[in-house]
C-alpha cells in the first residue's frame, strides 16, 4: 500500500448529510469470500442499514479473465447464508459495457484520453508510482510514435493535488500526475478498466457512499478525477481498515485466505465486529442470525472503528 498519500485531520461533512443514503458492496468474482471481502460487506452493511439507507450488490467481474466461474454465485450464497439483505437486482459489470463505452466515448470526444501504443514491458522500466505500478512515463501522450498501433486508452492526468475527505481516514491528498501518471481506461485486451467501470456504475447506481476497504483508497483519487471529467457528482467516501495476514499481506486468494465458512455465520460476523472495532456481547455468537444483525445495526458506532489502514485479522472465525 502507498506511503505517499498526505494526511490532514478530518474535517466534518456537510454537503453529504442532507442526501439519501445509497451504499454497496461490489465484491469481484475471483474466489469465494474471505475473512477481508466480508469485512467490507459488514461495514458497507452496517454503515447504510443504521442510517436507514438501501445497501445494493454490485459483481465486479470487468476483469472477465480474472473471473472464476461459479465465484459469483458461491458470493451471493455465502452472503444469503450470512443473513444479508440486499436491495434490488444484483448487477454484473460483464453485462454493462455499453454503460462503460458511453463514458469511455464522452472522454474520448473531450480529449481527455489518448491511445497508447505500449506494452506492459516498454512501461516496466519506469519509475514506480504510489501504488508500486510502473508510473506512464508519458510516451504516446501527444500521438503514437511513428510505426506503431494504438493498444490501450489512457486518461491524460494535470497536474496538481486531487484531495478527499474520508470519514474515518481524514483527508487525503494525492499528486496524480506525479505519483500515479497517466492510467488505463481502457486495456490492450479490449476490457475496460476497474477505475472507468466503478465510476461510471457508482454514478448509474446512484451510489451516495462508498464503504470499502482501504486497499482501494490510493484508487480514490483516480476515480473522483474521472467523475470530474465526467461532471458526475461524488460520493462520500469510508475506507475501512484491509484485513491482513500475520505476514502484513493482505487477504485475498493469492494469499491464500480461507474461505468464510457458511456453515457458522455468528462466528464469522461476530469476528467481523470485533475487528471492526464495534465490541460485540461476549453472547452474540449464540444468537440468532436476526437477532445478531438487530444488534450489530442498533449498535454500529463510526467512531470506534480503528482508524488505521490494515489490521491483522484473527486467525479463527
Ligand atoms: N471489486 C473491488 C474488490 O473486490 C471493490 C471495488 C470497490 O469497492 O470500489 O476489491
Amino acid at each position: 500500500m502507498a506511503g505517499t498519500l498526505r494526511y490532514y485531520p478530518a474535517m466534518p461533512k456537510i454537503d453529504q448529510a442532507m442526501q439519501r443514503y445509497r451504499g454497496r458492496f461490489a465484491p469481484s468474482p475471483s474466489g469465494p469470500l474471505h475473512f477481508g471481502s466480508l469485512v467490507a460487506a459488514v461495514g458497507s452493511y452496517l454503515d447504510a442499514r443504521a442510517s436507514g439507507g438501501e445497501w445494493l450488490l454490485r459483481m465486479e467481474d470487468v476483469d472477465e479473465p480474472r473471473s472464476v466461474p461459479g465465484a459469483a454465485d458461491a458470493i451471493l450464497r455465502t452472503l444469503e447464508r450470512l443473513g444479508f439483505a440486499w436491495d434490488g437486482e444484483v448487477v454484473h459489470q460483464s453485462r454493462r459495457k455499453s454503460l462503460y463505452l458511453a463514458a469511455f466515448e464522452r472522454l474520448r470526444i473531450a480529449g481527455a484520453v489518448f491511445a497508447c501504443a505500449c506494452t506492459r514491458r516498454e512501461v516496466a522500466d519506469s519509475a514506480l508510482g504510489s501504488d508500486g505500478v510502473p508510473r506512464y512515463p508519458g510516451t504516446c501522450r501527444n500521438g503514437l510514435p511513428q510505426g506503431r498501433e494504438a493498444r490501450a486508452w489512457r486518461l491524460k492526468v494535470e497536474p496538481g493535488e486531487v484531495c478527499f475527505e474520508d470519514a474515518l481516514q481524514g483527508r487525503l491528498c494525492q499528486d496524480l500526475a506525479a505519483e500515479v501518471g497517466d492510467f488505463i481506461v481502457l486495456r490492450a485486451d479490449g476490457y475496460f478498466a476497474y477505475q472507468l467501470a466503478v465510476v461510471a456504475d457508482d454514478a448509474e447506481q446512484g451510489i451516495s457512499h462508498v464503504v470499502r476497504g482501504a486497499d482501494l483508497i490510493d484508487s480514490t483519487p483516480r476515480q473522483i478525477c474521472l467523475q470530474r471529467h465526467l461532471g458526475l457528482g461524488q460520493p462520500a467516501y469510508l475506507h475501512l481498515p484491509a484485513a491482513v495476514n500475520a505476514a502484513g499481506e493482505k487477504l485475498s486468494k493469492q494469499t491464500r485466505a480461507k474461505p468464510i465458512d457458511d456453515g457458522r455465520p455468528q462466528t464469522a460476523l461476530t469476528a467481523v465486529l470485533t475487528f471492526l472495532g464495534q465490541q460485540p456481547p461476549a453472547d452474540l455468537p449464540d444468537a440468532g442470525l436476526d437477532e445478531l444483525w438487530r444488534w450489530a445495526i442498533t449498535n454500529w458506532k463510526r467512531g470506534s472503528l480503528p482508524r488505521c489502514r490494515s489490521a491483522e485479522a484473527p486467525t479463527a472465525y
